[in-house]
This record gives C-alpha cells, sequence and structure tokens, in this order.
C-alpha cells in the first residue's frame, strides 16, 4: 500500500475556544492582523471575543474588515500593504472560507514583500507568516486545507494560490454558526458535502481519507432533517462543523474534482454562492460515474434506504434557477476540458461531451 497524508494544522474545538485557547494564541508574536467580511462577524460574536482575548493578552491589533465573497486578488493587495505597513506579526482570519482563503494570501504577500497580486500566482514555492483560522461556516473545510482560492478578474475566472499554506492554529465554535441564515447553512453544508464525495471518488483516495470520509458522510447524514426543516439544534451545528473539518482534511490529500472545477464560473459569471454552484451539478455528476460500486455507498453511510431518496434530497437542497444559455455552457465545458488538475483526480475518463451533458442535465433539460 502506498500512503501519502500530511495535515500540519493544528485543530482545537468546542464552546467558548477563543477564551481558553489564549494562551495559544498570545505565542504568535506580539501583532496581530485580523481578516474578516464586512457583516458577519460582528453580528455572530466571533470578532468580539477574538478582541477580547488579544486585549487581555496585551497583543496590538488592526483590522482589516472588507473582505468580499470570493475575494479578489485586488482585496488582497489592498490588505497585504496595510499589513507590511504595521509590521504584524501573525494574520487571524474570522469568517467564512472568503476571509481565510484571503488571509493565507495576505500572509504570503506580507511575508513576501515583493509581490503584487500579478505576481502572487507563481510556480515558486513560497510561505506564508502564521495564520490562524476561525472557521464561522461549516462549509469549505479551509480551517484545515492549504488551499487559497481567488477570484482573477483579469482572466475571469477563480484560481488557486497553489502554495501550500494550511493555518498553524484552527480554532471551531460551532456557537457562531448558531445563527446563520438557511440558504448560507444549506449552500455550505453542501459544500462540505461535495468535498467529502469528492474526495471519495478520487484518484487521490487512500486508506486514510476514506476512513475519513465514511465517517463524515455519516456525520452529515445525521443533519440532513435539519437541513430540510430549517431547524437546527447546537447538535446538529456542531456535526456540520467537524464534517465540514473533516472534508477539508480529505480534500487536503485528494483534491476536488469535476463539480468544483466545473462550478467555478457559475459562480463568477452567474454570481451562485460556492456551494450551490458545485452542489447544482451534483445529481448528473453522480449519474454519470460509471463504477456504481462507491457511489452506491455513499447513500447507506448518510443513513438513506435508496439512492432515488438521496436525489431527492440533493434536489430539495441544491435547486437553483440559473439563466444560462447552451452556448454558454458549452464554453464552460471546454475551459474545463482542458482542466489538467482537477480532471487527473476524477478516475474517469471525461472529455468535452461528457462535461456538457453534466451541466445541460443539471441546468437546462433538468433530469
Ligand atoms: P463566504 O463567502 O466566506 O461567506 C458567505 C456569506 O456568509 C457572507 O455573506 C458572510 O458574511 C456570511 N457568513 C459567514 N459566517 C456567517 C455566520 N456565522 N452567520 C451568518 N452569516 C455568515 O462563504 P463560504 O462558503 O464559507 O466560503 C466560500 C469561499 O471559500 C469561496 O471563495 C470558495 O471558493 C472557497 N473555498 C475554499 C476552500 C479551501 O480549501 N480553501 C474549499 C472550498 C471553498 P460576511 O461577508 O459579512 O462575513
Ligand atoms: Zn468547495
Amino acid at each position: 500500500m502506498e500512503l501519502n497524508y500530511y495535515m500540519p494544522s493544528k485543530i482545537l474545538m468546542g464552546k467558548e475556544i477563543i477564551k481558553k485557547s489564549a494562551r495559544n494564541i498570545s505565542s504568535f508574536g506580539k501583532k496581530a492582523f485580523i481578516i474578516t467580511g464586512k457583516h458577519s462577524s460582528k453580528k455572530n460574536g466571533s470578532l468580539q471575543d477574538i478582541i477580547e482575548v488579544l486585549k487581555e493578552e496585551n497583543i496590538q491589533y488592526c483590522i482589516f474588515d472588507d473582505i468580499e465573497e470570493n475575494p479578489s486578488l485586488e482585496t488582497v493587495e489592498k490588505a497585504a500593504l496595510i499589513g507590511r505597513e504595521e509590521n504584524i506579526d501573525f494574520i487571524i482570519g474570522v469568517g467564512g472560507g472568503s476571509p481565510i482563503d484571503a488571509c493565507k494570501a495576505i500572509g504570503v504577500m506580507i511575508k513576501n514583500r515583493n509581490l503584487t497580486k500579478d505576481t502572487l500566482i507563481t510556480n515558486e514555492k513560497l510561505q506564508s507568516i502564521s495564520i490562524i483560522a476561525v472557521p464561522t461556516t461549516a462549509g469549505t473545510g479551509t480551517e484545515a486545507t492549504q488551499y487559497s482560492i481567488l477570484t482573477d478578474h483579469k482572466d475571469k475566472t477563480k484560481k488557486n494560490l497553489g502554495q501550500n499554506i494550511f493555518p498553524d492554529l484552527s480554532l471551531l465554535d460551532p456557537t457562531y454558526t448558531m445563527n446563520m441564515n438557511l440558504k448560507v447553512t444549506r449552500n455550505t453544508a453542501i459544500d462540505a458535502l461535495s468535498h467529502i464525495i469528492e474526495g471519495y471518488l478520487n484518484n487521490n483516495a487512500s486508506i486514510i481519507s476514506d476512513g475519513l470520509a465514511e465517517k463524515a458522510l455519516n456525520l452529515w447524514g445525521e443533519c440532513i432533517e435539519s437541513l430540510i426543516s430549517g431547524e437546527f439544534s447546537y447538535e446538529d451545528r456542531e456535526n456540520l462543523m467537524v464534517a465540514s473539518t473533516m472534508g477539508g482534511v480529505i480534500i487536503a490529500q485528494t483534491g476536488t474534482s469535476l463539480p468544483h472545477g466545473m462550478g467555478y464560473p457559475l459562480t463568477y459569471f452567474k454570481n451562485i454562492p460556492h456551494g450551490l454552484a458545485n452542489g447544482c451539478l451534483y445529481i448528473q455528476y453522480l449519474r454519470s460515474f460509471k463504477n456504481r460500486e462507491k457511489v452506491e455507498k455513499i447513500y447507506k453511510l448518510l443513513g438513506l434506504s435508496s439512492y432515488e431518496e438521496f436525489e431527492n434530497i440533493l434536489r430539495k437542497l441544491t435547486s437553483v434557477e440559473i439563466d444560462v444559455t447552451k452556448s454558454e455552457l458549452q464554453e464552460y465545458a471546454m475551459a474545463m476540458s482542458s482542466n489538467k488538475a482537477k480532471l487527473q483526480n476524477h478516475p474517469e475518463t471525461v472529455g468535452f461531451e461528457e462535461l456538457y451533458a453534466i451541466y445541460e442535465g443539471s441546468l437546462i433539460n433538468k433530469m
């Protein structure tokens, strides 16, 4: 057996984990740069908890609270220029995947002071200053991955930074997700599910990633009723967060595959949130998968009694109307058919025809 496993982030989870981790946080240095989105971290208490700990520990800080969804290279550069001026020691990314991904790229730009937004994405091996991640959505798993997904407006697409920037420390408190609205909850939960499944149906899957995926599917399955009804207990929120982090650990090993590559243009051109952009392709993606053995296992691990039931749930959680033409879908399928990084993770050979069929069956002639 060959194995290749690497996930260096320290992950701590629990109620009031930020307060409990004051010592740990203060070991990162004397000045912190908090990177967050515009509103949510002020509402869910995460930002306040971080500020209180920093004050108690006499750590200076500055805040950049202007990270948009699907963060752009421009925003990353703007924040990095402030971070360079302020001579900060470490970054705390708080929010959904967008601020945490942004802080990985900002950390690289602060560490490598010559980089600009135009030279940030490079083949060179680069490092970042230290990063603490405080996720407040349960979806991306970025707290346990090396990826940083950025929007490049010049090339009109989303790109991975291409560096291995794992957070040094990730602090998870499901309390911050308790009041998340149903739309964001579903979209992010579907993102987590898509990481678990794309890692499971993946050329790089191993006994370790499969073990994680099988347990994560059990956990995610326990939340299906809540995701349908919209009523969540603390335990549901906790299960979704753990499943999401496990999804991150999985894709840190395997990478994602077709739905992720195919979802990016739906996000860029049609403004569809990341999780939903993948999720709306899932029924067709799974139907197109020829090796049925592992696909069949998925619904059982989710605790469902039939594959049809699984499709019905996906239909309920990922329904979306997208105003898109056949020729646009052909362009997206063409671009995806040359996306070697994603295609090589998919264990079956697919080309333009198969990719277009997934898009069309999902978005035009819905089946
Ligand atoms: P997000 O873009 O970070 O946030 C989506 C929305 O949710 C924002 O309006 C945000 O508000 C709000 N929000 C965040 N936490 C909330 C809370 N606790 N309660 C209520 N609202 C909350 O969403 P995301 O799905 O977590 O992240 C998506 C990004 O991550 C995409 O760019 C995607 O490509 C990337 N991604 C990265 C990886 C990876 O491994 N690095 C994996 C998958 C996806 P504010 O803006 O006000 O904060
Ligand atoms: Zn994703």
